[in-house]
């Protein structure tokens, strides 16, 4: 019973505009900036492609569509447990078989955007994390928490948005002690604005890509390429973040929403 009003109290929220949806999500096509691995490291995502099959023309005289050339990890998207060969044996690690309940949560905002401005290597540590709780709230099981630092704003500049040079990529993140940290209060995943969910700086970190070895080891997600997290309050929105079913997928481009208070 209770239940049924919290869903009619939202829906009138939804329809007043009391609560707002706000978009997380970059656009996507052929300009969005992809991650670049140096060819040492290992073969990188194809460019996006959008090829036509037929736009109201011989092809197909009353419709448009497309097929895509698409990576999973492309743009705005989900990270799952079996993209990392620390989360690959979860028998519900794959994008077509994390529960669905999964996709909706709480989300917890911390604002480092002026930090990530004057030091694009930014790194959350735990200390910084427990200043937050102080500051807003402990962070619950089951939330998100995502890393604020109006990355997004560099657009579709690759150059901008990799923001790489001879020492490789220089963009913000956390630490492995703060992944750590952030595992053992239960939440369900991590997220960033930047083009993955770890720092340009994390191959040289203990373990490498913390945010992928541990966040996926532990059966949690992520999500990179977010936008907009400046249009949210550090706590009190829903996020709503769910990858395509895709067959064993690793991950997938996502459409992030977000239901935020007023
Ligand atoms: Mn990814």
């Amino acid at each position: 019973m209770s239940s049924t009003k919290t869903l009619a109290d939202l829906a009138s929220a939804l329809l007043s505009g009391a609560v707002r949806v706000v978009d997380l999500t970059a656009p996507l096509g052929p300009n969005t900036p992809l991650i670049y691995l140096p060819p040492h490291i290992g073969k990188n995502t194809p460019p996006i492609k959008v090829h036509k099959i037929s736009e109201y023309d011989a092809d197909g005289p009353y419709w448009a569509w497309n097929w895509l050339e698409l990576g999973e990890h492309s743009g705005t998207h989900f990270d799952a447990p079996r993209h990392w060969i620390s989360g690959k044996d979860y028998p519900d690690g794959s994008t077509d078989k994390i529960p669905p309940k999964n996709f909706v949560a709480p989300v917890n905002v911390i604002d480092r955007s002026k930090e990530a401005t004057e030091n694009p290597d930014y790194l959350l540590t735990v200390e910084s994390i427990q200043a937050w709780e102080k500051e807003h709230g402990e962070i619950e099981a089951g939330g998100w928490v995502l890393l604020r630092t109006d990355w997004y704003k560099r657009g579709d500049s690759s150059e901008k948005f990799l923001n790489a040079d001879a020492n490789g990529p220089h963009s913000p993140g956390p630490t492995a002690e703060a992944i750590t940290y952030l595992i053992s209060k239960g939440v369900i995943g991590w997220g960033s604005e930047t083009v993955g969910t770890d720092a340009g700086s994390a191959a040289g970190m203990n373990p490498p890509f913390p945010a992928h070895t541990l966040m996926h080891q532990a059966n949690r997600y992520g999500l990179a390429s977010l936008c907009q997290l400046d249009q949210l309050p550090p706590k009190g929105a829903i996020l709503i973040a769910a990858p395509l079913k895709f067959v064993g997928g690793t991950g997938s481009p996502v459409r992030a929403l977000a239901l935020a208070p007023t």
